[in-house]
């Protein structure tokens, strides 16, 4: 359809990118990215009467079009980028394919497929991402790629990792000497932000990281970060978590990464910490959720710690306040085993406790409306807590008693 379209509208159609190189490589991708020869606005506009949603950048030239199924899709006019100085937000004037998919990161990346025309579904691969594909390298486009992009950096890395490839030798060559010439240091706070939380959602993160700190990369987007040994068994576990418990654990969406930034943090001075935080802009929460991770540990291993039995309402009421991500992080952080297990007792199952009566069944039991009702729910809470009660009918009856 979007096909068709483009070429009742006389425009010439790609689809480009991620999706063509997970395509070739049998993966599946859900991200559709297209490219218009022409004007990719007046196309993306033009499905608003089908009943889609769309939303356009005029001045970037791109744009989105959400069907009634929910599935997204990117639209962009084939550009050509000047980039004014290194690390700045292109301009963008129009121009054509070509140049559009010199501009990208990796050759493997850098391939279109025709969808509209007699040309339809012809590959469409100037700069040999096919041959790459086949070495299974990423091999950068050519030797500015770094200058003009450093975040290609951390994106490569991610891109190596996920599909089990290497970096082609020249590219390895550009890589450290973009992290030794300090091209990392110029990036904005927010590109590593977005950049670095890519990485940590990343399946595998551990082996992301760990290339990541042997090329020096943290020392240079943040100086006088020290990560040892420590940092590592942390991320390890991380990890290992969320693979292993992953689906007992609260769902923490993509807030999962700060867990990840405070591991990294764990072994450096306070002051690193905090030009860290305050060069990623982290919102209010998140940079609470980071900080009280950090410094609260030894709260934590006192609360629910030692050898003294500790009651389900004790952990619970300790860590109901507490960010799920900060327990995360203090599960993985401590090195006393009864820490661990407590604090992973409440995220895979205690955090999801609650009264099954709630404050209407009370109004309709004859409880008057107000404080009242607060106080018997969280009584019933404990009492859930204690094992006390099990049904509905139980909780009746306790409530009565
Ligand atoms: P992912 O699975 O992580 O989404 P992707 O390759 O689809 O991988 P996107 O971030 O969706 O990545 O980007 C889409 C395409 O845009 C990439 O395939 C690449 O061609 C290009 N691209 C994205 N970021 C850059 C960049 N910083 N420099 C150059 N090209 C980029």
């Amino acid at each position: 359809r979007l096909g068709r379209r483009a070429e009742e509208m006389s425009l010439k159609a790609y689809v480009v990118g991620g999706f063509v190189r997970d395509l070739l490589l049998g993966k599946e991708n859900q991200d559709l990215d297209i490219v218009i020869e022409g004007d990719a606005l007046s196309f993306i506009k033009s499905w608003e009467a089908d009943g889609c949603r769309v939303a356009v950048h005029e001045r970037y030239r791109t744009g989105t079009i959400v069907f009634p199924g929910g599935r997204k899709i990117d639209v962009a006019t084939a550009r050509r980028e000047f980039y004014e100085y290194p690390v700045a937000l292109p301009k963008v004037v129009g121009d054509s394919l070509k140049h559009d998919l010199y501009r990208r990161d990796f050759t493997v990346n850098s391939m279109a497929i025709s969808i509209n025309g007699t040309s339809w579904g012809t590959l469409i691969d100037y700069f040999g991402g096919r041959r790459d594909l086949q070495k299974r390298q990423l091999r950068v486009l050519h030797n500015l790629s770094f200058v003009e992009d450093p975040t290609r950096v951390l994106r490569g890395l991610r891109l190596k990792h996920r599909l089990g490839f290497e970096f082609e030798d020249n590219t390895v060559r550009l890589i450290k000497s973009a992290i030794k010439g300090g091209l990392l240091a110029l990036l904005s706070g927010t590109r590593v932000k977005n950049e670095l939380k890519l990485i940590f959602l990343e399946e595998r993160a551990y082996p992301i990281v760990l290339e990541m700190v042997h090329l020096g990369i943290f020392e240079a987007l943040f100086p006088g970060i020290k990560i040892d040994r420590n940092c590592l068994r942390v991320i390890r576990r991380l990890s290992f978590f969320l693979r292993r418990i992953h689906y007992d654990l609260p769902d923490m969406g993509d807030k999962v990464w700060l867990a990840f930034l405070a591991a990294v943090l764990f072994s450096s001075a306070e002051w690193v910490q905090e030009a860290t935080i305050d060069k990623l802009h982290l919102s209010k929460p998140d940079r609470e959720a980071v900080e009280r991770a950090l410094n609260d540990l030894g709260t934590a291993e006192n609360a629910v710690g030692g050898r003294v039995i500790r009651s389900h309402e004790e952990i619970y009421f300790f860590l109901e306040d507490v960010p799920y991500v900060t327990a995360l992080f203090w599960a993985a952080a401590t090195e006393q085993w009864r820490v661990r297990r407590r604090i992973l007792l409440f995220l895979t199952r205690l955090h999801r406790i609650h009264p099954i009566l709630m404050g209407r069944d009370l109004i309709e039991l004859g409880y008057p409306k107000g404080a009242l009702i607060g106080k018997i729910l969280d009584e019933l809470l404990r009492a859930r807590l204690r094992g006390e009660v099990e049904t509905r009918e139980d909780e009746i009856r306790w409530i009565k008693k």
